[in-house]
Formats: C-alpha cells, sequence, structure tokens
C-alpha cells in the first residue's frame, strides 16, 4: 500500500496549515485511503486531511485500513464527525475546513456551517481531479486486468448469441462470464440493445428476442479491485448485412484509429484534439449529426471521470491518463453503431 502515502502527500502539499480538507466522494476516500466501501451510496466514511495528518472516520462495520500515514476514528454519523473534527482542530489548529460540495448533503453542510469555530468552504474539486486524472502504476494494473476481463468475456459471448435469446438474457449471461473471470459486478448496468434499439446510446435491455439479420450492440464494463473498464461492441448478427450497416461501421472504425493514432504523440497533444479527429472523419463522410455524443471519458474509480473528451476541452494529454474512446452514429428506425475500448497514454 505504498502509494497512498505518495497521494496523500500531493495533496497535503496544496494546503496551509490553517486549512483542513473534508473528503466525502467515496471514490476519493478510496483513492486516498483504500477504505472499500459497501453501499456506496451511503455515507460509511469520510476522510480528514490537514497539512500533516490524515484521517479516516468510518463506523467499525468495515474492515480497518492499516496504514502508518492514515488514523482511524470511529463513528460516522454527523454527531461523531464534528467530535472528532473538534479534536482534530484542538490538534492541527486549522481555521478553515475545504468541503467538496458535489458530494456531501445539505444536512452535513448545514451542521458543520452552524459551528463557529471554523469556516467552511468549497473544495476545489479540479486539485483532486489533476492527481486522479494521472494513474499510478498500481491503479494501471488494475485498469488492465478489467479491461482483460471484458475482453475475455465478449470473446465467450459473441459465438454463444443464438436466436431467441432475450437481450436481458444476453446481459445475464455476460455478467456472469464476467464474474467468473474477476470482476464481482459490472463497471456499470451491461446495455444491450437489438435491431432499432441499438439507435438509442443508453438502451437498457428488455424481453426483446433476437432474431436473424439484425445489429447487436453491447456496451459493457468489468471492475477489478474497484477499477472499471469499458467497451462496446456492435456486431451484425446474420449473413446479409445492411449496406448501410458495413459503411458505417468501417467509418466508425476509421474515427476510432483517427482519435487513437493521436496517442502515438502526446507532446502537445489537447483532449479536443481526439474528439475532434474522430469526429471529423464521421462529419466528412455526411454522418456528422448522427455522432450525438463525444468521443469519450475518462474512467478509474469511477466509470465517468475527468477529463471529458469533447471538442472544446483544452486539458493537455498527459501520462498516465485513461479514457475510452468511443465514437459512435446513431441512425433512428435503423440502427446505431458504437465502438469503444479503453485506452491509456
Ligand atoms: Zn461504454
Amino acid at each position: 500500500m505504498s502509494f497512498l502515502g505518495p497521494r496523500l502527500a500531493k495533496l497535503q502539499q496544496k494546503i496551509t496549515p490553517s486549512q483542513a480538507i473534508l473528503l466525502s466522494a467515496p471514490s476519493d476516500i478510496q483513492y486516498f485511503t483504500d477504505f472499500q466501501f459497501l453501499v456506496p451510496a451511503e455515507r460509511e466514511a469520510y476522510a480528514l486531511l490537514t497539512k500533516k495528518q490524515a484521517y479516516l472516520i468510518h463506523n467499525q462495520f468495515s474492515p480497518v485500513v492499516n496504514h502508518q500515514k492514515i488514523i482511524n476514528l470511529p463513528g460516522c454519523n454527523l454527531k461523531k464527525l464534528l467530535k472528532h473534527l473538534d479534536i482534530v482542530q484542538q490538534q492541527h489548529s486549522f481555521k478553515t475546513i475545504l468541503v467538496d460540495e458535489s458530494s456531501l448533503f445539505v444536512k452535513e453542510h448545514q451542521a458543520l456551517q452552524q459551528k463557529s469555530s471554523w469556516q467552511v468552504r468549497g473544495l476545489a474539486k479540479q486539485l483532486i481531479w489533476e492527481l486522479r486524472m494521472s494513474k499510478d502504476t498500481s491503479e494501471l494494473a488494475k485498469i488492465k486486468k478489467a479491461v482483460k476481463i471484458s475482453q475475455q468475456a465478449w470473446q465467450q459471448l459473441e459465438p454463444q448469441l443464438t436466436t431467441g435469446m432475450t437481450e436481458l438474457a444476453v446481459k445475464e449471461l455476460l455478467e456472469t462470464q464476467l464474474k467468473k473471470l474477476g470482476s464481482p459486478q459490472p463497471a456499470f448496468p451491461t446495455i444491450v440493445a437489438f435491431g432499432q434499439h441499438t439507435a438509442l446510446p443508453h438502451h437498457q435491455p428488455t424481453d426483446q428476442k433476437l432474431t436473424s439479420e439484425t445489429a447487436i450492440l453491447i456496451d459493457f464494463g468489468a471492475s477489478y479491485q474497484g477499477y472499471c473498464s469499458d467497451m462496446t461492441r456492435t456486431i451484425w448478427f446474420g449473413t446479409k448485412p445492411d449496406p448501410e450497416f458495413i459503411k458505417v461501421e468501417k467509418l466508425v472504425k476509421q474515427a476510432y484509429q483517427a482519435a487513437k493514432q493521436k496517442l502515438k504523440a502526446i507532446a502537445a497533444l489537447k483532449v479536443k484534439n481526439l474528439d475532434q479527429a474522430a469526429r471529423q472523419v464521421i462529419k466528412k463522410a455526411g454522418y456528422g449529426d448522427f455522432f450525438i455524443h463525444t468521443t469519450g471519458h475518462g474512467l478509474g474509480l469511477d466509470i465517468h471521470e475527468p477529463p471529458s473528451i469533447n471538442w472544446k476541452n483544452q486539458q493537455p494529454i498527459k501520462p498516465g491518463m485513461v479514457f475510452t474512446i468511443e465514437p459512435g452514429v446513431y441512425l433512428a428506425g435503423k440502427f446505431g453503431y458504437r465502438y469503444e475500448n479503453t485506452v491509456w497514454t
């Protein structure tokens, strides 16, 4: 767990001795403390950082994090949190608490503000994303494993697709394979779409049955030790593909390659250049209006993280970034085609 020390130190460098940071987003807490959440939607833990010390505030229901840089404080309700903050303040005399406004509940925010012994300010979340955007070797290894699991699951699934299977049955089969391969749960709800359903990027599986000579789109991800992968495959199920399907398939794969090629030289490369490269290919072929989403998104502990691979993102591409490249063309009433992989710099 030697990676926790450097991560904490990098964030602690960004604050003064009179500031403390209260982290409440589960993936941030996991990143900085290695705390394993059971139900991330519930408040199972907070992390508190002062310039010199890191604390993990959590109920005694979960495994204790053993790390020399982290002090465990038991009890995670609001009353306990305030008590812990009082004690830590007496030792470190911070005057301002920087809170994550994107994940703190209103009642927590109000309770913190009612105390006169400190001021509450919003934390510039970019400070954290700058760190989390550059994955370290331990994170990259986990993401690569998640990618491998999803590739293997797809290889096993494709030959098993038969007429009469429902979208829901395919989802079930795929998620069972993911589990067998080492992903305890999918990275996000698996998308399985047949026929015209493929034209909706976030279609959710139904009991529609697979028939021959139709498009199939499957978008799914594995998770490995908390880290996500994301991939989409679209195939024609049958032997007589729609000529337009063949045309769009070729086009979308060209767009994917145009963005992927850019990563061969990342010096001076900006995120928007990737989107532009993919979008230009699709636009030139006259399908620009049907590429209705961004070219990709960052991922890691969360399935959607910065950077968003969009046409105006000026963020420079840096080593250690992990994101998807996923151009798509969606023709309502006909079919949609998306091709997606998780890539890293
Ligand atoms: Zn996806």
